[in-house]
């Protein structure tokens, strides 16, 4: 059985996730850890849990959600998964960093590359890909289906969006993410985003000021 840990980390509150089950092994999606503290708390949380990391994943490459890459690289010898349309994004961010005050931030680069439907497995565990641009080019979901729950990364928030104003965003695209990829799955689907609390896709329908309207 799934379980997930989440972890808030760095000045943009990023939701780091740590998936695992029974087996004991587990993927790291989009680790924000940035000061020794943070590392060492999703270092702590590993060791305390016995667990196995396996996977390195990315739903896309903002500063805030690839902080803690080459930590979980260098210390857990795990692969980073990325879409290939995010890859200049996530080389771009040793340029920006420290105009954001990481003057140590740590470059990683991706070991593979993600793709739209692709099946991620870990352990006994199965995660879907789900190819969702507009917050960025090369923005994924990751889709567990056994267990209803959505990795939507900074797609959908608790009654927000995720915002297109940074470089390679588009609202439409953004929006069409939303309505065809996230929309289509059960309304009891939890979606666990990038920023913020979780919600449910049946309630972001009902109730989203920036979407619910504009879906059949
Ligand atoms: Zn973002
Ligand atoms: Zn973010």
């Amino acid at each position: 059985m799934l379980k997930v840990a989440s972890l808030v980390f760095n000045p943009f509150q990023e939701n780091t996730y740590l998936l695992y089950d029974e087996t004991g092994a587990c993927a790291i999606v989009d680790p924000g850890c940035y000061e020794r503290e943070e590392t060492e708390t999703l270092a702590g949380h590993i060791a305390s849990n016995n667990l196995n990391v396996v996977i390195l994943l990315n739903t896309h490459c903002h500063i805030d959600h690839v902080l803690g890459n080459a930590f979980v690289k260098n210390r857990f010898r795990v692969p980073l998964y990325v879409h290939r349309l995010e890859e200049p994004y996530l080389r771009a961010v040793a340029s920006y960093a420290s105009n954001y005050g990481f003057f140590h931030y740590e470059d990683s680069s991706p070991d593979a590359f993600l793709t739209d439907n692709q099946i991620v497995e870990f352990g006994n565990q199965k995660l879907n890909v789900l190819f969702t641009p507009g917050h960025s080019p090369g923005h994924v979901a990751f889709y567990h289906e056994e267990s209803r729950k959505l990795l939507g990364g900074d797609v959908l928030f608790y009654n927000s969006i995720g915002r297109t104003d940074l470089p390679g965003g588009n609202s439409e695209k953004l929006l069409e993410s939303i309505s065809k990829r996230f929309f289509t799955l059960p309304d009891s689907v939890t979606v666990l985003p990038g920023h913020g609390p979780e919600t449910s896709i049946g309630y972001e329908k009902k109730t989203n000021p920036y979407c619910g309207l504009t879906v059949k």
